[in-house]
């Protein structure tokens, strides 16, 4: 029987000092290292146990029980954060956590060091004799069912998280598996209750026997479906090579963590990433303090290498606030291309290219803008609208190469003629619009004409010709709203009629229409 049993736990505790240097290696998530701690405390306590049954003298039982305190206190404390972690009931062990799981722990590992002091922990040691072999026999002090005690709560506690990690998991996999572990925390569980009520009759560490099963089940299972260090590790190789920066802020707005896009992007303003507030690592960069500071997304444009760049920098709130501390994920994703490429969609879908001026849709837009703004604050608003006198003529004659040329040349005289607040487009194939703001019919008439003349002197070279071209204006204005022009498309007929009436008159001249200017 002792033979078997020392087999037993030579095996046991051989697998367990494999398991604990196996995990401490590879693992990289928190729980892992806190599962080799816990196996590393469980071979300790099945080693003592081996010498304890081993041995034919008390005081050798006594340093072997003392021995087997180094890893027996705690034990349960750490199956317990193995099962917080595991099942992410929480992210990361804080020391607040750790001093409070650990306390009962330390407490007994001293208590049972200075034993012989106080009796605290065993008032009376006996030397037994059961099965063939000698074992350990012990009354229990105060401090011993205090640990127990501590110790069936871990282990409920431990059993109850794996069961709501069972009951709350959606992915069936992971549910079985933590089905597993339940049951493998049960088992101890189990043990130490047989311990506190049939330990005295038959002295058998029922736990110690019990506890290999449950740690071969647990291993087993980590090694084979570790579905969470697969997890951590995808999770990890995302975060450090996304291709946006990002930057983990903790409590105080210190930095927690980085990636290499965050590296780089600090790098770019001469800022090296250490662990240290914001406000420390941003006092001579204002703006971008700001935004780091802020929980709300935001803009920033840097120039990099004579290029300015633009940014959009995104905050994510991590965990729950409500303690008053800040804990954000910081992204800066380089939107430099994507605005580009938006600008020039935009360019596209806004511009007429042969001449630079707003295509119709989109003078259209702006002057309905205009037009409904004048109305409102009751201001003058005027319209000249543009034709290029007998441009058939000139295509046929010169070609229609010779036409675009014009269109482009009438473009840029456009542009040069009017403010910069004016709102200029090409409506038509050579028909031009210009929108003046706060301008009464007066003033827009000496504009029209002024451009009217700037055109009728202007000499197109086109090849080794010189084409000359006039432009009739029907120029239109009003102030605030009335009762015929209603939106743009009326006022845009107001101008027509007036330009109607240039053509019929002659053509190279500047007609007017009023309305509401009384
Ligand atoms: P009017 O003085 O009465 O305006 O005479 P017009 O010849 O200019 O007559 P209309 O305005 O009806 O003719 C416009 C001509 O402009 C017809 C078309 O061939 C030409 N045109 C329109 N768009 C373009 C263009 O993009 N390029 C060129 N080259 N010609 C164009
Ligand atoms: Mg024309
Ligand atoms: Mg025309």
């Amino acid at each position: 029987m002792k033979t078997i049993l020392s087999l037993y736990l030579v095996l046991a505790v051989a697998l367990a000092q494999f398991f604990a240097a196996y995990f401490f290696s590879k693992g990289r998530s928190s729980y892992r290292k806190a599962f080799s701690a816990m196996v590393l405390c469980v071979s300790i306590y099945l080693f003592g146990f081996l010498q304890i049954i081993n041995s034919n003298d008390l005081q050798d039982m006594i340093f072997w029980n003392q021995f087997q305190y180094f890893g027996l206190p705690f034990i349960s404390v750490l199956w317990l954060m193995v099962a917080l972690l595991y099942t992410r009931t929480i992210y990361s062990l804080k020391p607040r956590i750790v001093f409070l799981l650990f306390a009962v722990p330390a407490l007994t590992f001293i208590i049972r060091l200075t034993n012989s002091w106080h009796h605290l922990f065993y008032t009376k040691w006996d030397m037994r004799m059961y099965y063939g072999y000698y074992t350990l026999y012990m009354e229990r002090g105060f401090w011993y069912y205090v640990n127990i005690t501590y110790t069936i709560l871990c282990m409920l506690l431990t059993v109850i998280i794996y069961f709501i990690g069972y009951l709350k998991d959606k992915i069936g996999f992971t549910k079985s598996h933590f089905l597993i572990f339940l049951f493998a925390s049960l088992l101890p569980l189990i043990g130490i209750v047989l311990i506190l009520f049939i330990f005295d009759e038959r002295s058998i560490d029922y736990s110690a026997l019990i506890m290999p099963v449950s740690l071969l089940t647990i291993g087993y299972g980590i090694l084979k479906y570790d579905f969470l260090e697969i997890r951590t590790l995808a999770r990890e190789t995302i975060f450090e090579n996304n291709f946006a920066g990002m930057v983990v802020l903790g409590p105080g707005k210190r930095i927690i963590d980085y990636n290499k896009a965050a590296e780089k992007f600090f790098e770019s303003i001469n800022i090296s990433l250490k662990n240290c507030p914001i406000d420390q690592l941003l006092a001579h960069e204002q703006e971008l303090l700001e935004i780091f500071e802020s929980e709300a997304s935001r803009d920033f444009s840097l120039v990099i290498d004579g290029e300015e760049r633009f940014f959009e920098i995104d905050a994510v709130q991590l965990g729950d606030t409500h303690d008053g501390n800040t804990r954000m994920l910081k992204s800066i994703r380089d939107v430099t291309e994507e605005r580009k490429i938006q600008e020039k969609l935009k360019f596209l879908a806004t511009t007429d290219t042969l001449s630079g001026l707003c295509n119709r849709a989109e003078f259209m837009d702006l002057a309905q803008r205009e037009f409904v703004l004048a109305q409102k604050s009751n201001e003058e608003l005027a319209l000249l609208l543009m034709d290029l006198d007998n441009f058939k003529v000139i295509n046929d004659t010169f070609g229609h190469a010779a036409g675009d040329e014009i269109i482009r040349e009438m473009g840029s005289i456009i542009l040069n003629s009017f403010r910069k607040s004016d709102i200029s487009g090409r409506i038509g194939g050579e028909e031009f619009a210009v929108i003046l703001k706060n301008t009464s019919l007066d003033e827009a008439k000496m504009a029209a004409e002024k451009v009217r003349k700037i055109i009728a002197r202007r000499k197109v070279i086109y090849g080794d010709q010189e084409i000359r071209l006039t432009v009739s204006i029907g120029v239109a204005a009003i102030r605030g709203g009335t009762k015929d022009i209603k939106d743009i498309e009326d006022f845009l007929k107001m101008a027509d009629d007036a330009l109607y009436k240039a053509k019929a008159g002659g053509r190279n001249a500047v007609v007017t229409l009023g309305s509401g200017t009384e």
